[in-house]
């Protein structure tokens, strides 16, 4: 007997929502163009993570019967002793999974209705492909970060082999493929700046294993990244689908009370247009003490109105950061009320929605893909502060390669030398006044980004024909 529906099923890295958020909305943008399909997406939880589960909840509520949140069993964590890094801990942590998604690839394989036409595993959950392949479903990776990073993950095998040295010793700069221009080593991600770190090792057991998927989906478009899509689709490696920008429009924070995003955009409504910077460094990006003082000074001596999604470090990297207590004790003396005419601080807000806001004049970023896929959307032009993963790679792409953003320090991350309240008010005049070219060129984007999602653009005809691959139209 036919059955009646070609499932989809997902699995993301456990915790992260910059990974997870474009996943599902990859999975809601198939199953709504393309009524066949029916979507499972299944989750690993982190109970150190509650909000991710909160979010899931509200997403679930959302696309009613068209996709199914599994939440697979809890398991033990990696012991304290197994690792060092939080992408090892993760990578162990899926590992350790690996029955639980047997069994439930199984459990959809026998059943009399779905058949499970592929099994989209994302960029660190590569110890799936296993399981894909013992159970004979097509796998395929979801890749959340820019094109020029999957370059960058192809070549790690290549770097590793000719680099004898640490990378960030280097005194050259580096060429890889993708990159019109050289690279500094500094914008690598900082796992791989330590050989000797268990990060190191895990980027190169994942990238090793890259090649293997059947195809890989981007959540990019071929507007914003021509280059690093080209090289790609000259190079040894599976067939890549550009079906990008995949964006949650309603924010990843459907939980929150609704009280306080109103009264910020209420606050946002009495703002002139395009006068406010807005401040968020995503959902794992918080600042120490010192840094967030700097920032502090630099607003009140720059003067443009701001709003600051401030957070405050957590007790582990285990835990996401949280919003603080007491902003007026993390911040310097007075300055709340020296700047309540003209400043918001006010933690986790739902930044796609603050983006759309005609009041959003630029934005200082963490420099996550969504966050830049986000800002793009709404032609919000972003000034880029990195903090971790590849955020210092996205930085020098956005800054150096497409001249889509201001830089503040492409190379800044965790522990780098304090970014001064000088350099702050000098990157956010040129963000809000000065920078008029990447202004318009941001506006250019914007609407290409748009475009490339409407029929017949060039994200829709990836889609069309990723579609045609997974389940052939009769
Ligand atoms: N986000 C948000 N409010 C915040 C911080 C983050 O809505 O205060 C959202 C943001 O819009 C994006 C996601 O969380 O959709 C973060 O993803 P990104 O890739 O930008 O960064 P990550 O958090 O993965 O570092």
């Amino acid at each position: 007997m036919k059955k009646s529906k070609s499932e989809v099923v997902f699995i993301s890295t456990p915790g992260a929502f910059g990974n997870l958020i474009p996943l599902v909305e990859f999975a809601q943008l198939l199953v709504n163009h393309d009524p066949r399909f029916h979507a499972t997406i299944l989750i690993i939880t982190m109970p150190q993570r509650p909000v991710i589960n909160t979010y899931i909840e509200s997403r679930a509520a959302a696309s009613a019967t068209s996709i199914n949140f599994l939440h697979l069993p809890i398991v033990d964590p990696p012991a304290e002793d197994e690792h060092q890094s939080s992408i090892a801990y993760l990578s162990l942590l899926i590992q350790k999974n690996k029955p639980h998604v047997r069994h439930a690839l199984h459990d959809l394989k026998s059943s009399v209705e779905s058949n499970p036409v592929a099994f989209f595993v994302d960029m660190f959950c590569t110890s799936m492909i296993d399981v894909a392949n013992e159970l004979e479903i097509p796998c395929y990776m979801f890749f959340p970060s820019p094109a020029t990073f999957l370059n960058f993950m192809f070549h790690i095998p290549v770097l590793d082999a000719k680099i004898s040295g640490e990378w960030g010793d280097l005194d050259a700069e580096l060429t890889i493929p993708g990159f019109v221009n050289s690279v500094p080593p500094l914008v690598l991600p900082t796992a791989l700046l330590n050989k000797k770190g268990d990060a190191y090792a895990c980027y190169l057991t994942h990238t090793a294993r890259y090649k293997q998927p059947k195809g890989i989906v981007v959540n990019t478009f071929k507007e914003l990244e021509p280059h690093a899509l080209s090289s790609l689709a000259i190079s040894d490696v599976p067939r890549i689908h550009a079906i990008g920008p995949v964006v949650d429009f309603n924010g990843p924070a459907h939980w929150q009370s609704p009280d306080h995003y109103e009264s910020v955009v209420k606050w946002l409504d009495d703002q002139p247009l395009l006068s406010v910077v807005l401040l968020c460094f995503g959902s794992m990006g918080s600042l120490g003490a010192p840094q967030v003082r700097e920032i502090a000074f630099g607003l009140e001596r720059v003067g443009f109105r701001f709003l600051w999604a401030l957070r405050e470090p957590p007790k582990s990297n285990v835990y996401l950061p949280s919003d603080p207590a007491n902003a007026d004790k993390a911040l310097p003396d007075g300055f709340l009320k020296q700047t309540s005419k003209s400043g918001l601080v006010c933690g986790w807000v739902p930044q796609v929605k603050i983006l759309a806001h005609q009041a959003i004049g630029g934005f200082v970023s963490h420099c996550g893909w969504n966050s830049i896929l986000e800002s793009l959307w709404y032609g919000v032009p972003i000034a880029m502060w990195p903090i971790y993963a590849e955020q210092q790679m996205s930085a020098f792409e956005m800054v150096k390669e497409l001249g889509l953003a201001v830089e503040i320090r492409v190379d800044y991350r965790e522990g780098s030398k304090i970014v001064l309240a000088e350099e702050v008010e000098k990157s956010i005049k040129s963000l809000m006044d000065v920078d008029r070219v990447v202004r318009s060129r941001v506006k250019d984007m914007s609407e290409m980004s748009r475009m490339a999602l409407m029929e017949n653009g060039s994200a829709y005809q990836a889609l069309e024909g990723l579609i045609e691959e997974l389940a052939p139209k009769i």
